[in-house]
């Protein structure tokens, strides 16, 4: 069965080989080369000034981001289930939030966030989805991010690119906490959470004086994190298999960049084993380009098959399609063809379904999802199968 849920995500045999080794103790040298490799690519590939690797879901990160940096008020993008999760945690630790709701195939605008900002002075951090995964849908993060720090600097803008990092290019410069899960784009196993910081969150994060202000416990306490990572090493029991997985991804993506053929790369064994920064960027380059290439030439084929791409501003994570009587249907009769795609979540959970794109995903299965999705609206009655769905993805993919 081909797994084509947006996270987690299919594990390629590089990084399966790469985990298979004999655990390494964390508090080691030879694991302490492998963290450090591990944080120089997640740096390079986020252009961040400092990145933190957490033994947590990517729920985790979102908690920690919050104890850490809102000791007043926190107001929550709540565009889907994702983003609903930030007030949940408000909630939880008794931080006070306010929130924009909007419905999940409708993105919050850039003016809607600073009036909320305006209304509400006691605002001190603004937390969003880059790709809010309920719907499939991009916010304007960035644009977003940029107003409010036009409007104060002070604002701390966490952002959950959970389902962006690794598969489009993000100017961070106005972000100052980029969080990324192992499960998505990643191709890793469940289990590590991934933390971008900037020279501001970690003004924050280092001012011990100010730490009263702040929730930040013990386990998910990020100035203690922050000072065993910089020495390589980690607070607690690093997640070590799942870090040795990750320096496999980075060594694939390089060898992407150095022209090694895609599906070479995913299970070859003879991987670049020195990270450069040009040829991984080169690398990322060509990952992003392939991921914008499936994710358009499954859309024009969705289009080309009378169906309905359910979010407003589609994500190029995944493609959600929305079908309010038969979602539910097409996608169960997919699974006769051998794929298995999301459904919806919550209130509509029966009426759309979702197709990942995250990862690095071969065009010969993906083009077989479309198939798959042409085959069950025919054997559903919904659409007469003459191979458009099929066709339209190949001559867009290689067009573009
Ligand atoms: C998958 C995902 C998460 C993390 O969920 P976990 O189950 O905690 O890993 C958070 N945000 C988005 C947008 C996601 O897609």
């Amino acid at each position: 069965m081909l797994l084509f849920t947006p996270g987690p995500t299919p594990i390629p045999e590089s990084i399966r080989q790469a985990m298979a080794t004999p655990t390494l103790h964390h508090r080691t040298k030879e694991f302490e080369e492998i963290f450090a490799k591990a944080r120089w690519g997640l740096k390079t590939m986020l252009k961040m000034p400092e990145v933190l690797m957490l033994a947590s879901s990517g729920t985790g990160a979102m908690e920690a981001s919050i104890l850490q940096f809102c000791s007043a008020k926190l107001l929550s993008i709540n565009c889907g289930k994702f983003g609903e999760r930030w007030g949940k945690i408000a909630a939880a630790n008794s931080i006070p939030y306010v929130e924009i709701a909007r419905e999940w195939n409708t993105p919050v605008e850039v003016e809607d966030v600073l009036q909320e900002l305006k209304n509400d002075t006691s605002i001190d951090v603004v937390a969003l989805q880059v790709c809010e995964s309920a719907g499939g849908m991009r916010l304007k993060a960035e644009e977003i991010a940029k107003s409010i720090k036009a409007y104060n600097k002070n604002i701390v803008v966490i952002a959950d690119a959970i389902t962006a990092m690794g598969v489009e290019p993000l100017d961070t410069t106005n972000i100052d906490v980029l969080i990324g899960g192992s499960q998505k784009a990643f191709m890793l196993p469940p289990g590590m959470s991934i933390l971008g910081l900037s020279e501001y969150a970690l003004t924050i994060i280092q001012d011990s004086k100010s730490h009263k202000k702040y929730r930040n416990g013990l386990y998910f306490n990020l100035a203690i994190e922050l000072n065993n990572q910089r020495k390589n090493t980690t607070a607690w029991t690093a997640p070590t298999t799942i870090i040795s997985g990750l320096v496999k991804y980075f060594e694939i993506i390089q060898a992407l960049g150095e022209g090694m053929e895609l599906d070479s790369a995913l299970i070859c064994q003879n991987l670049p084993n020195s990270l450069e920064k040009n040829r991984l960027e080169s690398g990322f380059a060509y990952a992003y380009n392939h991921t914008a290439k499936l994710a358009l030439a499954t859309r024009e084929a969705i289009r080309e098959l009378d169906l309905k791409v359910y979010p407003k501003t589609p994500a190029l994570a995944m493609s959600t399609i929305e079908h309010k009587e038969q979602a539910a249907k097409i996608r169960q009769c997919m699974k006769t063809y051998g794929v298995n795609v999301a459904a919806g979540q919550d209130h509509i959970k029966e009426q759309i379904f979702r197709i990942n794109h995250m990862g690095l995903v071969r065009v010969y299965e993906a083009s077989f999802v479309v198939n798959a999705l042409e085959l069950s609206l025919n054997a559903l009655g919904i659409r007469a199968f003459d191979g458009r769905g099929g066709a339209t993805f190949l001559r867009t993919f290689y067009a573009l």
